[in-house]
Order: structure tokens, then sequence, then C-alpha cells
């Protein structure tokens, strides 16, 4: 089956299509500057389409010959915000498009962009099957004392206001794939997940389901991100906007200035590490910063999971900075967690153990492919509707 994934923002289009019985990618690109007039056309880069029905003209070009006269059997979006209804992806409707951008409250930057880009298929290629994948909905299993924030009870029911977590494409993806490494049935894996880019967040997943995750009503919460935040006190909101920050000035300091970039002045974890093997102090305390919350959270979840059986890095971070694993584990000894230094520094694209025969916890490299876990879902959702009766 050939689909067609798509991953649209407000001003950009990431699409790849992949033929999932191979698993192979025969296109993939990115469409930038939408709604930005006209960029022009460089480096193999389409820019500048007035809109995202104009986005999809020029993938639709880009394609072309990659297809090599097939055609296209499915589209699979990955949808950000599921919210409370959307517990595992789903063939798009009208209805469901209408479900999906009555979320658009909470997740204002990006369930926007998903209905352009549904839509926009819509229109295009009306008979095509479309089926969205939502961020959220591998969360959907948290019990109700993990996803329950302690504020008034109408700030949930009003307002919708409560945990739902992210990446969650990413993380099940990687759990079935280390549960197969180690051999044990998905249904039997008690593991934490730290999927570690330039958005982080870590999972505790029990029995092969999510039963907590550090990002929360929003991606902001938890971990120390490339230029998020993560936890802090709320107080400290309060104290600012009492000092006559607005909104706007919370939300970008927060989302855009803080975390790696607003401790060491930059978010591309190669350059702090870089810099702070260089001497720089600024560099070293960010990262002690990061893996110190990260490794909070790991002992947080071992004790949520009843025990993890494995720990689990993916993503940029996760899967190449061995720099930060180590640094990781080194505030792991508690829980018995030793890494095997030459395994750790070895570079493969393959799931790995990097820990020693003797780690209490075996510790594993697993690279994920959300566009993959995409298209794989959406093929399965596809051909469970073509059997319907
Ligand atoms: P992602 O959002 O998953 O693409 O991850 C982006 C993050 O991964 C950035 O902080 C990059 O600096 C980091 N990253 C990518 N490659 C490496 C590498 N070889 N070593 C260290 N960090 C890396």
């Amino acid at each position: 089956m050939l689909v067609l994934v798509i991953n649209s923002g407000s001003s950009s289009l990431k699409y790849q299509v992949r033929d999932v019985e191979a698993g192979s990618v025969l296109a993939e690109g990115l469409v930038e500057k939408i709604g930005m007039g006209n960029g022009g056309d460089g480096d193999g880069q389409v820019e500048g389409p007035r809109d995202h029905a104009e986005a999809l003209e020029q993938v639709d070009g880009a394609i072309h010959e990659a297809l090599g006269g097939r055609t296209l059997d499915a589209v699979g979006h990955r949808v950000v915000h599921g919210g409370e209804r959307f517990a595992e992806p789903v063939l798009v409707n009208n209805e469901i498009t209408r479900a999906i951008e009555r979320l658009n409250p909470l997740a204002p930057l990006h369930n926007p962009a998903n209905v352009l880009g549904i839509r926009a298929i819509a229109k295009k290629w009306p008979d095509l099957p479309q089926v969205a994948v939502f961020d959220t909905a591998f969360h959907r299993t948290l019990p109700e004392y993990a996803w329950r924030y302690a504020v008034p009870d109408e700030l949930y029911t009003n307002h919708g206001i409560r945990r739902y977590g992210f990446h969650g494409t990413s993380h099940e993806y990687v759990a079935h794939r280390a549960a197969a490494l180690l051999d044990v049935p998905v249904e039997e894996f008690d593991a934490v997940i730290a999927h570690l880019g330039n958005g982080a967040s870590v999972t505790a997943i029990r029995g092969g389901q999510s039963i907590d995750t550090s990002m929360g009503f929003t991606p902001l919460e938890g971990l120390v991100m490339g230029t998020r935040s993560g936890d802090l006190d709320p107080s400290i909101l309060v104290f600012l906007g009492r000092a006559g920050w607005s909104a706007e000035d919370l939300d970008s300091m927060l989302n855009r200035r803080s975390g790696l970039k607003g401790l060491a002045g930059n978010n591309d974890m190669r350059s702090v590490v870089e810099a702070a093997e260089a001497g720089d102090a600024r560099s070293a305390m960010a990262l002690a910063v990061a893996s110190y919350r990260l490794a909070k959270y790991i002992g947080g979840y071992h004790v949520a999971v009843g025990g993890a059986k494995a720990l689990v890095f993916t993503a940029g971070i996760g899967e190449n900075s061995h720099q930060f694993r180590s640094l990781v584990a080194a505030r792991l000894g508690a829980l018995g967690v030793e890494l095997d230094a030459g395994l750790n520094r070895e570079w493969s694209k393959e799931p790995r153990v990097i820990s020693t025969p003797g780690s209490v916890l075996p510790v594993l490299v697993v690279p994920t492919d959300e566009e993959r876990a995409i298209a794989e879902a959406t093929a399965a959702v596809v051909a469970r509707s073509s059997v319907a009766p």
C-alpha cells in the first residue's frame, strides 16, 4: 500500500511517500513558507505557496516521478491533539474533521494546520482515504490520578485542563520495537522510554501501555528541552504577570527562550556538549540540569510501572548523544543501571542494548520513525475499513 504521510504545520508541510509492505520510502520533502509569498525554488526545496492547497500541488509535482505510474492508496496525517475522544487512529470524514477542528483551542499552533492539510487533500483527491494519527492517543490509557492536575474541578470540566501527553506515536512505536528486541511480548513490557529530541518527553510503560508521561496539557511540561523550560513553579508566571509580562511574553519566554537555549545560549545538543567539553561552565550546567531532571523522572516512572524492565532512549539526542546518555545513566546508580562505555559510544541505526550484562536494568537505544508508524497505522485502518460490512 502506498501511503502519503503528511505532517502539516502552520507554514510548512512535511511529507513522505511510503510503500508499507516493502518498508521503503519513495519520496520525501518539506514545503516551507506557506502563506509567506513566493520564495522561489532552491536546493530542490519548493517554497512560497499561497496556502496548503497550493503546497499540495507542489508535493504532487515533486512525488510524481517517484511514484513511477503507481497511485497513492491513502494519506496518513500526523494530528497533534486528539483530546479525550481519539484513543486510536481513525478514518477521516467530515464529522471527524470537524471534531479535530473543535480541538483547536487545545493546540492552537498545530490542529488548525492539520485540518487545513486534511481539507486540502479532500479537495484535491476526494476519493483517497485519509487517516488521522494522533500524538496524544497513546496516552489515553493514563489512569485519572496521573492525568489530573490538583486544581479546581471546573478547570477540567469547563476547559479540558488535564494532562494529555504528546509524542505518543513515537513512544508506542519504540515500545513495540524495544519489546521485540528483548523478546518480551509487548503486553508484558514494563519500561521507561525517553524521547529526547528538540522537544523531549519521557513515558512510563506498563504492559505495553502508557501509564504516565511528562508532557501535560501542552508539550511544555516535563523535561528540559531545546528551547522549552519544562517543569517550573507556576508562581513564577504569576510573579512575572504582576511585573507586567503579557501572556505572549510568557509564552515566548517559556517555549522559545528557555531550556538548553535559556541555560546555555544554544538549543542544539551537539553544540552544548561541544562547548561543555571545551570548558564552558554554562553549557556544563545546562547538561547537569537536563540530565538531573530526566534522571528524576526515570526514578519516578520506575516506581510508577512497578519496576521497569528496560530504559529506552530515542529521538535525535537519545539516539545520537552518547555523552548525554552517560550523564543520565551516571545518576541512575541507585537503580543498578550500568552502561557499557564501548557499546554506548558505538553508533548504529539499529535498535541495540548499551548496558553491561550486570546492569539491573537493560538500557536500549531504539531509533524512532514516526512516519513509518503513521504509514503503518494508516494502512491498518484502511485495510480494516475496506473489509468492514
Ligand atoms: P529531533 O528533534 O529528534 O530531530 O532531535 C534534535 C536534537 O538532536 C538536537 O538537539 C540535536 O542537537 C540532537 N542531535 C542530533 N544529532 C546529534 C548528535 N550526533 N549528537 C548529539 N546530539 C544530536
